[in-house]
């Protein structure tokens, strides 16, 4: 079996990969738990070399790959460029921060009859990461960096239509210098992975992706007994209050809407304004996106590239149809534009009610739900009724508000007065149907290691 890369700015076929059969996975599985044998008995300052190193490769090769990451899923340029940015960054901060997060967790020992117990975060082993297109390196590299640092080995299945950024990814270790084995990209279909999943010498798995290859992947390392970090779908609500500034506001909605394309799982989809503000703020975001500028992705000058496949962009023009047939209104866009490319408008739309599909379901692509509220408690009420619960956002200077917000979004995470955002530094994860655990920090890095206690007479 082969499989296609496909430009989505222009449908053409860029390049074929060979998909790997059961017989070379499993070669590459054997691989995998032999270098993890070794690699965990490596020290901290050497793991420390390897990720420091890939991110100096990572600076050198910032033009060519962000070319390849644009052709292959069609967001900006200037943005593959910032995600390329990130991820040097990222792999610099685990390289300086891990020991820190991985060192011993002293307790009390008085409390215990010891003369010393602590716990030690030691690797779990192979660890098969199943991840998206949208950010083909930073989604991958939110798991490695700290993965690698704690003494585990990566197994990456790639999103089909990012194969080259995949390949990219193992030759990146390997020119860092980490051992052999370390970290292998398998080019394969997404049905090879329960086989992979359920060989004991993989130990557990992490995956970012929709809520149906959640469910699937969660089935089977549940009944495998492994661990499994869920990184899903999100429908983030942009709370706007009335003490709210409401034009840095609609800045930063439209940002937060239009970010890689549409395509983030913690962009703003449903923005809630306050009955109060809700017109000035419609006003304002209305003509932020319809000012954005749809293009060539390659451009200097483009906000907003294609829809990185042709089904996401089929899902996106469905949600909005359903919608306007049930009596939502189209504030601004809302029409498939002529030409090739899998291009969708930037779009608003209003007076959505609970029967159409788009209040329940994401929608991956550039297009914002437009929700009034009558007061606080019910941007509240309206916030929290999704059956996500990956990131939020309230826009607002009163601080009871604030911490009411804070306590109450039933979310993995708080933006107040800006935008959702993935940061080295910061944890990342959702609650209810975005999935569960976390990445990045202390908790992300002990997400895949074997948390020892130790107990010393
Ligand atoms: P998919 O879930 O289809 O794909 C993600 C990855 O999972 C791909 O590698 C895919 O392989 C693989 N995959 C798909 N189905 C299965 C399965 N049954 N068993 C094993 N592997 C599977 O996601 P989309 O391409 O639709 O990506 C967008 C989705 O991902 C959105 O819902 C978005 O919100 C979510 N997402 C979540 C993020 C987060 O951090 N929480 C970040 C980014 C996106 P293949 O390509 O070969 O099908």
């Amino acid at each position: 079996m082969s499989v296609d890369a496909t430009n989505p700015a222009t449908g053409e076929t860029i390049g074929t990969f060979e998909q790997l059969t059961d017989d070379a996975v499993a070669d590459k599985i054997a691989i995998a738990a032999e270098a993890a044998r070794s690699y965990r008995l490596t020290s901290l300052d050497e793991r420390a070399a390897g990720l420091r190193r890939a991110a100096d490769i990572l600076d050198e090769d910032s033009e060519s790959l962000a070319a390849t990451m644009t052709a292959e899923m069609g967001k900006t340029l200037t943005a593959a460029k910032a995600e390329i940015a990130k991820c040097a960054k990222g792999l610099r901060y685990y390289a300086e921060h891990a020991p820190e997060m991985l060192a011993d967790d002293i307790a009390d020992a008085g409390a215990v009859n010891a003369s010393r117990a602590f716990h030690r975060f030691q690797p779990l082993g192979v660890i098969l990461a199943v991840m998206p297109w949208n950010f083909p390196l930073w989604q991958v590299i939110r798991f490695a960096a700290p993965g690698l640092m704690a003494g585990n080995v990566g197994l990456l299945k790639h999103a089909s239509n990012v194969p080259q950024t995949a390949l990219y990814l193992e030759d990146l270790f390997r020119r860092a210098g980490l051992p052999d084995g370390v970290f292998q990209t398998l080019i394969i279909s997404s049905k090879q992975v329960e086989k992979i999943l359920r060989d004991k010498r993989v130990a557990a798995a992490t995956l970012t992706g929709s809520e149906g290859a959640g469910r699937s992947i969660g089935e089977i390392a549940g009944s495998e007994l492994k661990k499994v970090v869920l990184e899903l779908g999100g429908s983030d609500p942009f709370v706007v209050l009335p003490s709210a500034d409401l034009a840095a506001a609609a800045k930063t909605a439209t940002t937060a809407r239009c970010q890689n394309n549409g395509q983030s799982c913690i962009a703003a989809k449903r923005f809630i304004v306050h009955t109060d503000v809700y017109d000035e703020f419609a006003e304002h975001f209305v003509r932020e996106m319809a000012a954005q500028k749809v293009g060539d992705p390659t451009a200097d000058d483009t906000d907003i590239g294609p829809l990185a496949t042709e089904q996401g962009r089929t899902d996106v023009v469905e949600l909005v149809e359903d919608a306007v047939a049930k009596g939502a209104k189209v504030l601004t866009g809302g029409t498939v534009p002529d030409g090739p490319g899998w291009f969708y408008p930037p779009t608003v739309i209003s007076e959505i009610t609970t029967e159409m599909d788009i209040y329940g379901e994401e929608v991956f692509g550039p297009v914002a739900s437009l929700y009034r509220a009558t007061d606080t408690d019910d941007a509240l009420r309206i916030a929290n009724d999704t059956d996500f619960g990956l990131g939020s956002n309230v826009w607002t200077t009163d601080d009871s508000e604030i911490e009411m917000f804070v306590n109450g979004l039933d979310a993995g995470q708080v933006f107040v007065n800006g935008m959702t955002a993935s940061y080295p530094e910061i944890s990342f994860g959702g609650i209810k149907n975005s999935g569960h655990g976390r990445e990045l920090t202390k908790f992300g890095i002990r997400e895949f290691c074997n948390v020892k206690t130790v107990w010393i007479a």
